[in-house]
């Protein structure tokens, strides 16, 4: 596209003579050609050389496969940093980014159901595929680690109240295995092993980044062991099931989640239902996650007389970008505030 551009840059000289019209045309085709390439630039860009070219569907994946790979690798993060995966549709340019790609990565469990569609066009030739999920037993979405113990305690158990009109989910249980960090290291596992089968003549390279790595997501798992020794509550309320495996790593209590499935609008009943259990289990904090609309989680805290703090289980932004390991200490500090 530069190239192209520089060629209209040299017709635009070579015509002296054109009328204003005309060379206003000309510019302002230059203009959008640049603008264009500017703008796909990335996406269309080769990788650099040598570098093996990954696909990684939420940003938690794509840092994983940049420590695993270092400057061996250019990774692309399919769903940008802000949005909630649970609502994401990808557009033609991000499925023919990742169509480029020689390993993708993706969740799997249903959070990503487009994936299906990106490897069917893509075919096998030639890509190597990393489902995290894949042989992790996973958390139903009616599991009682993300449970519904407010609405069990008025009386309803069984069906959830809200379950009615909800929408369509394709999810195959819940989703969020990379927020434990030991289930973190199993896909780091995969996602090597990925890297080694794409790119073999670099294997002691990515066999360090990997054991170094493994080291780091074990050393959280520790201090977070640690701080969770000190909590005096277990019990918490969050947007949505997000963190049902980091519950369940660290003997926490998902008391409710403002909604109860991904996407899952909540109904007046179910807020009530929550505000009364924020009372009765005497949780200080609800749980706002930057994905998501903060209001309900501030209408909440404000109805319950508790505070609003932050728990991202997806990273992307500042303070901390797209680090895992930086997001889930930021995590942690927000559960000691919370639970100690
Ligand atoms: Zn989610």
């Amino acid at each position: 596209m530069p190239g192209y551009f520089v060629k209209q840059l040299r017709c635009l000289r070579s015509r002296p003579k054109t009328d204003f019209r005309l060379r206003g045309f000309i510019l302002i085709a230059c203009l959008a050609a640049w603008g264009l390439a500017l703008l796909i630039g990335p996406a269309a860009a080769a990788p650099p050389a040598g570098k093996l070219l990954v696909a990684a569907t939420i940003v938690p994946l794509g840092d994983f496969c940049q420590r695993l790979g270092g400057d061996l690798v250019q990774v692309q993060v399919l769903i940008p940093p802000g949005a909630s995966p649970h609502a994401f549709e990808p557009a033609p340019s991000v499925m023919a980014r990742a169509a480029r790609a020689r390993v993708f990565v993706y969740i799997g469990a249903g959070l990503e159901p487009w994936a299906a569609r990106l490897l069917r066009s893509r075919g096998s030739k030639n890509l190597m595929v990393v489902e995290a999920a894949q042989g992790i037993p996973l958390l139903g979405l009616d599991e009682p680690h993300h449970g519904h113990e407010a609405a069990k305690a008025q009386g309803h158990t069984g069906q959830h109240p809200d379950k009615e009109g909800a929408p369509e989910t394709h999810l195959a249980g819940n989703p969020h295995i990379w927020l434990d960090p030991a289930l973190a290291q199993e896909i780091c596992v995969k996602i090597a092993g990925a890297l080694i089968q794409a790119d073999p003549g670099h294997r002691a390279q990515y066999e360090a980044n990997f054991k170094d790595y493994q080291a780091k997501l074990a050393a959280l798992d520790r201090e977070i062991k640690q701080h969770a020794q000190k909590w005096r509550l277990r019990d918490y309320v969050t947007s949505h099931p997000a963190f049902s495996y980091f519950a369940r790593r660290y003997n926490l209590h998902e008391v409710g989640t403002i909604e109860a499935a991904p996407g899952r609008e909540p109904t007046p009943r179910h807020l009530q239902d929550l505000v009364a259990a924020i009372r009765r289990y005497g949780i200080r904090v609800v749980f706002a996650e930057p994905q998501l609309n903060p209001r309900v989680a501030e209408v909440i805290a404000q109805e319950a007389g508790v505070k609003v703090l932050r728990l991202d289980p997806m990273g992307g932004a500042p303070p901390y970008g797209s680090d895992y390991l930086q997001m889930m200490r930021a995590n942690l500090a927000a559960l000691d505030e919370a639970l100690r």
